[in-house]
């Protein structure tokens, strides 16, 4: 069972990928942490690509926890999020402050200026374009949606996905609601309609993400299924289906497919229709339903980025501060964190020479790997390492020398980005 609650670390991602039906990523993102496999898997992205093949609007969500510092491990989610948008989605990040006060007793004040200072100022430096930040405590749809959210799912479901027994505490049932209210408001009518919305997560979150595409297939009308390789589509309800069948059949025959129908059944079939067909009469049929249903939203669609490990080996952890390198530490600071972390090298000089470092299991090279966005020269740190050609004191350092320098220009932007906050926060919606 994967527990987002829990704070193991995660490193067997072959078997989650077995053990989850989590799917890899195919070759469709020319992005480095798809290229270096820093993106393991993927759930729907199969929307995403059709979407942005078709040119049409898609969402990119996030969110974050404003009770402590941002960090190297989790700016990568946000790296994401500004690649995302560079190929036209449109951007939400949920401020988090609702669970930040629940389970670590931050006041709501405290968790707007730990969210402005810490994270959304760096995000801006780093390059997030104007978007829609919102903070939950002050979002009615998100609040009411969660609400509605809640009739589609029971106790037996949540035991089984998030192993909550009877004495959990009711933070445990409400936290992944709203978390899939946050993911699906985004496709409220008011806000665009439905869309595909990649949502780019540690795979930590994935209970959260089954439950939430869970959620939304079951609020949908039309329901689209591969069967014996072709596409059938089954009405949801308990009134007289033709009306709907009618509808859908008609939209279907504009787009060139067509269909027979099983009244008693619920069901219309499409002959000309294959497994590829989809995904496109899914994005047809949701945009017809969203007339009559208000809750009709795209499945969403999530990557798995690998954990980056802690400096001290292990989980990046804000109670072991030297595991991890805050946003806001100063250069100095990051440069002596770099400096006592454990490596993949030798115990000598002497052997490390003879027999190479191991760069696989090193979190000094993971500094390079996920933060830097040059293949070249990400390799070329690799096959030293391990031709033996590379020294851990050296390398630490010029680590740190790329560390420090990237810290030095976020703090260096902060004030600017600061200033364009108005372009990012949306206002209290209620
Ligand atoms: S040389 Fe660098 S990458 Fe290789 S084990 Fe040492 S610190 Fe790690």
């Amino acid at each position: 069972m994967i527990n987002p609650w829990s704070s193991s670390q995660y490193f067997d991602y072959e078997k989650l990928i077995k053990e989850f039906g989590i799917q890899r990523p195919d070759n469709y993102f020319d992005y480095f942490m798809f290229r270096r496999h820093l993106i393991f898997g993927q759930r729907g992205l199969d929307y995403l690509e059709y979407s942005i093949k078709n040119r049409i609007k898609f969402n990119a969500m996030t969110g974050l926890m404003p009770s402590g510092q941002m960090h190297l491990g989790n700016k990568l989610s946000i790296d994401q999020i500004i690649y995302f948008q560079s190929l036209g989605a449109d951007v939400y990040i949920a401020v988090a402050d609702l669970e930040s006060y629940a389970t670590r007793g931050v006041g709501f004040k405290k968790a707007r200026e730990i969210a402005i200072n810490e994270y959304i100022a760096n995000y801006i430096s780093m390059g997030l374009k104007p978007c829609k930040i919102y903070f939950q405590s002050e979002n009615y749809d998100t609040q009411s949606l969660s609400f509605v959210l809640s009739n589609e799912t029971n106790m037996n479901e949540l035991k089984a996905i998030y192993g909550l027994t009877d004495s959990s505490s009711i933070l445990h049932v409400n936290s992944p609601i709203i978390q899939a209210a946050d993911v699906l408001h985004t496709q409220l009518k008011h806000l665009g309609g439905p869309r595909a919305t990649i949502v780019p997560v540690g795979v930590d979150q994935d209970p959260h993400i089954r439950l939430m595409r869970d959620i939304a297939k079951r609020l949908r009308v039309y329901n689209v299924k591969v069967e014996n390789s072709k596409i059938s589509v089954y009405i949801k309800g308990n009134e007289d289906p033709k009306d709907k069948i009618d509808r859908a059949m008609e939209i279907l025959a504009e787009n060139g497919y067509e269909s027979n129908a099983n009244y008693e059944y619920r069901a219309l079939y499409i002959k000309n229709s294959s497994v590829e067909d989809r995904i496109k009469i899914d994005m047809i049929l949701v945009l017809e339903e969203s007339a009559i249903n208000d809750f009709a939203f795209i499945e969403p669609s999530a990557t798995f980025q690998k954990l980056e490990t802690g400096l001290k080996g292990g989980k990046m952890s804000s109670s072991i501060p030297d595991s991890l390198i805050s946003l806001n530490d100063s250069g100095e600071e990051a440069t002596r964190k770099i400096k006592h972390a454990v490596t993949g090298g030798k115990q000598t000089i002497e052997e490390q020479k003879k027999y190479g470092g191991n760069p696989d299991i090193c979190p000094v090279f993971e500094l390079y790997k996920y933060h830097s966005t040059d293949d070249k020269y990400v390799t070329r740190v690799y096959d030293e390492c391990k031709g033996g050609v590379r020294m851990c004191g050296a390398c630490k350092s010029e680590a740190a020398e790329n560390i420090s320098g990237m810290l030095k220009i976020l703090a260096e932007k902060k004030d600017e980005s600061l200033k364009k906050l108005d372009n990012y926060l949306i206002k209290r919606s209620s």
